[in-house]
């Protein structure tokens, strides 16, 4: 008996599921059209979630903000994506939340800002690591 539901539960059809459940088990769908990773970090799983995102838009896309914001609406958000990214996959990328958020604000940088950033980055990893030579002897 408890083995017969689990299996309907994991069908979803027979029993309905809770809507988080719901947008869950569509997301991880969804990103199993991508490899089930994390474009950027490879993780599987995160705490804040993994998502789709739109690498360019359509005139009449289906974007995020034209749902309600909570589980309803993000369910309502992926159920409508769904056929659009069946029909063309490379327009989107599976990412997990932080690497979606940072790389929405690397790309809000401009050119000059995030060249400079690149370039403070090479050079802090370099500057920490002769200091941490400089300590160890
Ligand atoms: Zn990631």
């Amino acid at each position: 008996m408890v083995f017969h539901v689990v299996i309907l539960v994991i069908k979803g059809k027979n029993y309905p599921l809770n809507k988080r459940t719901e947008l869950s088990n569509l997301k991880t769908k969804l990103g199993q059209r991508f490899g089930g990773t994390c474009y950027f970090c490879g993780c599987q799983w995160s705490k804040k979630g993994m998502t789709i995102h739109h690498i360019y838009y359509l005139k009449k896309d289906i974007t995020y903000d034209q749902f309600p914001k909570g589980i309803k609406g993000s369910l309502e958000y992926y159920t409508k994506l769904t056929p659009l990214i069946k029909a063309n996959p490379k327009r989107f990328r599976y990412l997990c939340n932080n690497c979606h958020q940072a790389f929405e604000r690397f790309m809000r940088f401009g050119d000059i800002k995030l060249n400079k950033m690149l370039k403070e980055r090479k050079y802090t990893i370099k500057t920490r690591q002769r200091y941490l030579k400089k300590q160890k002897l």
